[in-house]
């Protein structure tokens, strides 16, 4: 995490009153502080960029905690460790489609562009579509066309989606993903949502504890960056810590995202769920109905005899 968005997390939580806040530790794994007039002492996380409140159990864990956890590795890049990394999409890819979160989605982006643009329910869906068909996201056309605020997007599209009543635990995902031989593999999360819906999701999955980190789309920065931007793609490489790409993997169920992986250099696959229909040409060079293909497909990842 770098140091601008550390002090940008800590002017927007801290409310004026930074003065008397007192940064006590300060590394790859946050920020650990006391407020210098309550006498109370605080966390800054690079996972969540919010506050909390430690206990003294809490705060003896979070000087110890391994580096084998998500919430204490974003943005760590150790030099010593060489292993490659496996990026994995999250929505659509680490539930399934018949979930239909999109759907539900779709309804609130709609409603969305319906009461801020002012405009027909048709004419909001058909702009909706073309956002997401040109740029992949639809928040990217309101930034660039509407000048609308992301987070307050983000508060009245993706955080009021009912993910309780839809994600269950996976426990076949979580044996597929305790089998990747972390001697050798690193699994991060690559997504472009934003980090309040990416960390509920893999929670209501029961995997948040094995990624190592996580790549969102910031939507509190000035400039939205999302897959399949290039730029995305660097950020990623960087948050995660590693430089070559060729020895990368990456799993995403949007074709142009895939596109855009393959063209990175990154041993892209294509996630196409039984039932739904594939591109005409192949997004990538490895195309799969399931996750569990990822085992045959690259068993040099998997710990042996798993
Ligand atoms: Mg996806």
């Amino acid at each position: 995490m770098s140091t601008a968005r550390v002090l940008a997390a800590k002017r927007r939580n801290s409310a004026g009153k930074h003065s008397s806040i007192w940064s006590l530790w300060s590394d790859h794994r946050g920020i650990l502080g006391m407020h210098a007039a309550q006498h109370w002492i605080y966390a800054l996380v690079p996972y969540s960029y919010t506050f909390s409140f430690l206990t003294l159990p809490e705060i003896v864990q979070f000087l110890a905690c391994s580096t084998h956890t998500m919430a204490t590795t974003n943005g760590m890049a150790d030099a010593e460790d060489t292993r490659a990394v496996f990026f994995f999409d999250i929505d659509n890819c680490l539930y399934t489609k018949a979930y239909k979160i999109h759907e539900h989605m779709s309804v609130l982006i709609d409603n969305y562009f319906q009461s801020h643009l002012s405009m027909s329910r048709e004419d909001a869906t058909m702009l909706h579509q073309r956002y997401y068909k040109d740029y992949g996201l639809a928040i990217e056309g309101l930034v660039r066309h509407h000048r609308v605020d992301p987070l307050e997007y983000n508060a009245k599209v993706d955080d009021a989606l009912p993910l309780d009543d839809i994600i269950k635990p996976d426990d076949k995902l979580r044996r597929l993903l305790e089998d990747i031989d972390r001697q050798r593999i690193k699994p991060w999360l690559f997504t472009n949502a934003y980090i309040n819906h990416a960390r509920k999701v893999v929670k209501l999955l029961g995997v948040e504890d094995l990624f190592e980190g996580i790549t969102f789309c910031d939507y509190g920065a000035e400039k939205l960056l999302c897959k399949p931007d290039p730029a995305m793609f660097d950020k990623a490489m960087r948050e995660a810590g590693v430089v070559d790409p060729t020895s990368c993997y990456y799993v995403d169920d949007s074709a142009l995202n895939c596109v855009g992986g393959k063209k990175y250099g990154l041993k892209t696959v294509h996630l196409v769920e039984e039932g739904s229909s594939s591109p005409p040409e192949p997004a990538c060079d490895h195309q799969i109905k399931h996750l569990e293909e990822l085992r045959a497909l690259f068993p040099e990842v998997f710990r042996t005899g798993s």
